[in-house]
Order: structure tokens, then sequence, then C-alpha cells
């Protein structure tokens, strides 16, 4: 199963799946019907389980998905049954909001170090991590195997702090500067732009108001 290519816009969609399946569990729903999944994520059916196929289906006739099962299942497909260690880097505003989201340790990525260089913020407890200098990056992702960078610090620093952490062996770049990496191969790299999703509701604004005009 694991050696099947799945797209990257099933991908992208798994997470979605995992959050209302996690809800419905939380709500102590057993089983959901695709037509009914469908309805609450405003997904169609058929593109629910052409999504859910890719894994093998996991649903039944006449009884639809069994929400546990699922949600373990996709759960195994992001590979969220282990944990991960995740370190931040640049703790002001966004890396300390970062640091303070409790949901992501719901989620298994366990906040192991934080670094910055400014002497006001080093030694600072953040969700009950203290800030240390960048100067101690090297022996601490030495002793502690980090899956995750969360890159937070200015975009001019942003490459070199990024490209140091993946030559010190951590697997992956979460990066929210607004600037684009050049990394090895070797590391995955994750960029987040909320500025990107912005601008799409900008669009909509814009698309919606013209058509108005038009009417
Ligand atoms: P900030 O100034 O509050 O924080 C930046 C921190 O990085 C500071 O604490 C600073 O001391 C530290 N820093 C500077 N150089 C460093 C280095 N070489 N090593 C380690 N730490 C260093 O800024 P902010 O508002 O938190 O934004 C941080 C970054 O995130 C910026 O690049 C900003 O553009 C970006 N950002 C991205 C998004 C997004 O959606 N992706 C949203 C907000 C901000």
């Amino acid at each position: 199963m694991s050696e099947k290519h799945i797209s990257s816009a099933v991908i992208k969609r798994l997470p979605r799946y995992y959050r209302y399946l996690g809800d419905l569990l939380e709500n102590e729903v057993v089983r959901i019907s695709s037509k009914e999944l469908s309805e609450r994520m405003n997904v169609t059916a058929s593109q629910i389980r052409q999504d859910l196929n890719n894994f093998g289906g996991f649903g039944q006739q006449g009884y639809g998905y069994n929400v546990e099962h699922l949600y373990k299942e996709i759960a195994k497909i992001l590979g969220l049954e282990n944990e991960h260690s995740v370190i931040i880097i640049g703790v002001g505003n966004l890396g300390q909001a970062i640091a303070n989201y409790h949901d992501f340790k719901k989620r298994g990525f366990v906040l192991s170090g934080l670094f910055d260089v400014n002497p006001d913020i080093i030694g600072k407890v953040v969700n009950g991590v203290t800030v240390k200098h960048t100067d101690e990056l090297a022996e601490f992702i030495k002793e502690n195997d980090i899956d995750i960078a969360a890159i937070t610090v200015p975009k001019e620093k942003a490459p070199k702090i990024a490209l140091e952490v993946s030559n010190l062996g951590v697997k992956a770049i979460w990066n929210f500067a607004p600037t684009d990496l050049k990394l090895p191969d070797s590391v995955i790299v994750e960029n987040v732009h909320l500025a990107d999703s912005l601008m799409r509701v900008s669009y909509s604004i814009n698309a919606r108001n013209k058509s108005k005009k038009d009417d």
C-alpha cells in the first residue's frame, strides 16, 4: 500500500478528513455514510470514495465508514501514530504563537526546543520550554532526534539557518519565512504562507463584486 503513488491533491485533503473524523469521534459518532460525510465536508460523495479508495477503501456497502477505524487509518497514512519532535527557530511573535498552540501536541507534535539570537528572548520560558541561543543548535540536534524545524526568523536570515539545521540532520523544514529555500533534496520543505491564503480571499471578494456588477 505504501508503494502506491498518491497524488498530492489527495494528500492535501487527508488532514481535513482527519479533522472531521476527529470531531465525529469526539461526538461519539460510530459510523457515517459517504453521503453524510460529503454533506458535512462539502465534498462530493464520489470524491470521498475515490480518495479513500487510494488506501484500500475502508468503507462497506450499506454501512458506510466506521469512524474510529477510518480515523486511525488516516492517522497511519499521515504518519501520526508516531510522535514528531519539533524545534522552532526565531521565537518572536509567530514563533511564540506556534509554540503556544496546544493542538499540535494533541496531534503528536512535541515541542522539543526553541532557539533565538536575541538576549532579551533567550532564557524565556514559552509553553514549558526555555529559549536557547542558536549557538547551541548543533549540540541540541546531535543529542535529540529532531524531525521538524519551524523557521520563523526574518526573511533574510531564513536561508542560512534552514541550511544549517538541514545539514545538522533535521528531517523537515516547516518554513514560514516569505522566501524560497534552496536545500538538499534529502530535506522535506513545507512552506506556509498566510498572506497567500489572504490574497485568495481578496481574489474571491473581487470576483464576487465583479459578478454582482455584471448581473
Ligand atoms: P519577529 O520579529 O517578532 O520574530 C523574529 C524572531 O527571529 C526574533 O525573535 C529575532 O530575534 C529572531 N531571529 C532573528 N535572526 C535570527 C537568527 N539568525 N536565528 C534565530 N533567531 C533569529 O517576527 P514575526 O512577526 O514573528 O515573523 C517571523 C517570520 O515569520 C518573518 O519572516 C515573517 O515574515 C514570517 N511570517 C510569516 C507568516 C506566514 O504566514 N508564513 C506570518 C507571519 C510572519
